[in-house]
């Protein structure tokens, strides 16, 4: 979007209301920050963290600012939510205009035309060329809830299968479907029964063909879980939190077969993996996968709360009348959000900009990984792309997790103006999850300091 090529009338280039440029004028944290956190400390649950306590009072494109007037290059983008960058001017003109109009009347008392459109947009671009339907609700783990909710109607089956290294969310159910217990489970159960864990493909790791972890995974449900008790097997196709894992080629087509002969609903969790972020509507795309249900959230309405399940009509169609909704789910305003992010992934050529992300990055990245040896592995799609560190003299052989490099790497890389978000079921990877909107100098930018901060690790 920033093609000079374009004849200057017809060019779309946006116009950013904050220079897309990081600097550093004050320590990090700075003093206002400092301030409003000892603020938020008296009245904010301790159980809510923060990666980067600086507060931010404006964003644009790429770019955070910060109360004390520090700019940010932002390669989290609130995880993967502000995918057509921060306040796109689409999406803003849209939740304005919105607001004028019609702020709440609730879907299931009486309806509005936006959930309707983003249910056409959402059947449009999502995965397979059958009649789809939707239902709209208000984040991730809401949509996963709802996914299941969904499979489980129609099938009248009980158990949930996930894969190894998974995350789906926070609420009681999405909490035993996670990998990890800590943090985002210890001390919080009794959790959801009827859970299983099926091993999944982590090329790096098991050196694993497609076809040899689908065989590996469909092993496991078949004799810990049984395909005739089995609802739905919920697989993130990039794994988000757990280091996004590209899994072999051939394996999700592989159980997607295995699921539609034993009658299994096979859902894609693409809440951190979809809408445009890796060069395709949904990663599921990648490889040849078509989900009978597929979630949205995250990067759905430019940083709206909004979240979707989307799948073949008569799967979605088998709930009573009542069964599904919400209060909030499907929010006008939301809604009207999410229209413009989708003209805003056509008009910006948004799935080409993720594109040209991943070749920036990885050419910046194989060339760190000539110099650096504890880089492991670079992996991902578009603009979900992560670099596993592994301990000196271990990525060819035994692999072990560098957590500390990671952390010292994101401590440093703050410091100096840009923002980077750890993930991994070890803590040991590093993501870069920018908005689309971001250009080739600030992603060169970010790679320069990344580059010294691998320096100064010593
Ligand atoms: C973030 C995320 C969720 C949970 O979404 P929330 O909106 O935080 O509830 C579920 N699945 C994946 C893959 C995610 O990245």
């Amino acid at each position: 979007m920033t093609d000079t090529n374009i004849p200057a009338e017809t060019a779309t280039a946006p116009v950013y209301s904050v220079p897309q440029e990081r600097r550093i004028v004050t320590a990090i944290p700075g003093p206002k920050s400092e301030e409003l956190h000892a603020r938020r400390t008296k009245v904010v649950s301790a159980g809510v963290s923060s990666a980067l306590p600086v507060y931010i009072e404006r964003a644009n494109g790429a770019i955070l600012v910060d109360v004390d007037g520090n700019r940010f290059i932002d390669f989290g983008a609130g995880i993967g939510v502000t995918t057509v960058g921060h306040t796109e001017e689409r999406v803003v003109a849209a939740a304005a205009s919105q607001l004028q109009d019609v702020i709440h009347t609730l879907f299931t008392i009486t309806p509005y035309e936006e959930y309707v459109r983003v249910a056409e947009l959402l059947a449009k671009h999502t995965p397979g060329g059958w009649e789809k339907r939707s239902v709209l609700v208000n984040s991730g783990a809401e949509a996963v809830e709802n996914g299941v909710k969904i499979a489980r109607k129609h099938t009248g089956r009980r158990a949930v299968a996930v894969l190894d290294h998974a995350y789906h969310g926070r609420t009681n159910l999405t909490m035993a479907m996670n990998y990890k217990a800590s943090p985002y489970a210890t001390g919080f159960g009794p959790f959801a029964g009827d859970v299983y864990h099926a091993p999944s493909s982590y090329p790096y790791r098991d050196g694993l063909s497609g076809q040899d972890a689908a065989a590996r995974t469909i092993a496991y449900l078949e004799k810990v879980v049984g395909a005739s008790d089995l609802a739905c097997l919920v697989v993130e196709p990039i794994q988000g939190e757990g280091g996004f894992m590209v899994p072999a080629q051939g394996y999700l087509p592989i159980l997607q077969q295995w699921c539609t002969e034993h009658g299994v609903v096979m859902i894609a969790d693409e809440i951190q993996s979809g809408m445009a972020r890796t060069g395709r509507y949904y990663a599921s795309e990648h490889f040849e996968w078509k989900p009978d249900l597929v979630l949205s959230a995250k990067g759905i309405a430019g940083g709206l709360p909004l979240a979707a399940v989307t799948g073949r009509a008569e799967i979605m169609d088998a709930s009573q009348p009542g069964g599904l909704g919400g209060t909030f789910g499907g929010n006008p305003v939301a809604c009207a959000a999410a229209i413009a992010v989708f003209e805003s992934i056509e008009e910006n050529h948004l799935l080409a900009e993720a594109e040209r992300i991943e070749q920036t990055l990885r050419t910046g990245l194989e060339r760190l990984k000539q110099r650096y040896d504890i880089i492991g592995d670079i992996r991902g799609r578009g603009a979900m792309i992560a670099i596993e560190l592994v301990q000196p003299g271990t990525a060819d052989t035994t692999k072990v997790p560098n957590a500390e490099a990671v952390s010292r790497l994101v401590a440093f890389a703050a410091q100096h103006g840009v923002l980077f978000l750890s993930a991994g079921t070890w803590g040991n990877v590093l993501r870069f999850l920018p908005s689309l909107a971001v250009t080739d100098a600030l992603l060169e930018d970010g790679l320069r300091v990344l580059d010294d901060g691998f320096a100064s690790l010593g």
